[in-house]
């Protein structure tokens, strides 16, 4: 009886994965869905793990909402020049300097990553980087983490603009 018993009992995870860390959660995508959940449940005391296959941070701080802002904000500064041009606005003298303008917005995004991790070891989060991959309900690889509860904070990916120079958005120098 005793032996059908172990026979049929699931094997502990740690019998199966030899180098797994529990954590009580963890959460896949550093973005602001992931980041605020973890530090969230950290408050509260939990052991929370975090693990990102990009650079910490997520869309809104490198790709989306913060660059955007500074592109968006010289485009416009230029548009409404040209709007005000003949209505007491000259039009020479202003344009965009492509490389500067990326560099300025480098300045915003560049520290991102590494401030991001720095505030999760600081709080006692625990980072991982790679794609995480699930082996079963519980469990994720690369780094064979085991959680009671798993957020999936992965974001989406934007739609395509389909638009011409959508392409030149990461280049440092200007589109020809
Ligand atoms: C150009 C642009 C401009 C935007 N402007 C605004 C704005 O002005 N205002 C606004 O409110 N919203 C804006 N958004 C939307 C906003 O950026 C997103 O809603 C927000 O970033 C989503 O956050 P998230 O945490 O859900 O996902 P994300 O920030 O996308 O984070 C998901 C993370 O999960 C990681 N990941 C994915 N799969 C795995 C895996 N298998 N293993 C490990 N990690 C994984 C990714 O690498 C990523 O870091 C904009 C988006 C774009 C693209």
């Amino acid at each position: 009886m005793r032996e059908s018993r172990d026979e049929e009992r699931e094997p502990n995870r740690k019998d199966v994965h030899p180098m797994l860390r529990k954590f009580e959660l963890i959460v896949i995508g550093t973005g602001e869905a992931g980041t605020s959940a973890a530090y969230g449940c950290r408050s509260e005391g939990w052991e929370v793990a975090v693990i990102d296959s990009r650079p910490y941070g997520g869309t809104c701080s490198l790709r989306g909402c913060d660059p955007k802002k500074v592109l968006v904000g010289a485009a416009e500064l230029l548009d409404w020049q040209g709007r005000m041009v003949g209505k007491g606005v000259r039009s020479e003298g202003m344009k965009i300097d492509w490389s500067e303008l990326m560099e300025f917005k480098r300045t915003f995004t560049e520290p991102v990553p590494e401030s991001r991790e720095h505030g999760f070891t600081e709080d006692g989060i625990v980072p991982f980087h790679g794609a995480a991959r699930f082996i079963d309900e519980r469990t994720v690889e690369d780094d064979e983490l085991s959680g009671r509860y798993l957020l999936i904070a992965t974001g989406a990916r934007p739609v395509k603009l389909g638009i011409t120079g959508e392409e030149h958005f990461h280049h440092r120098s200007r589109p020809q």
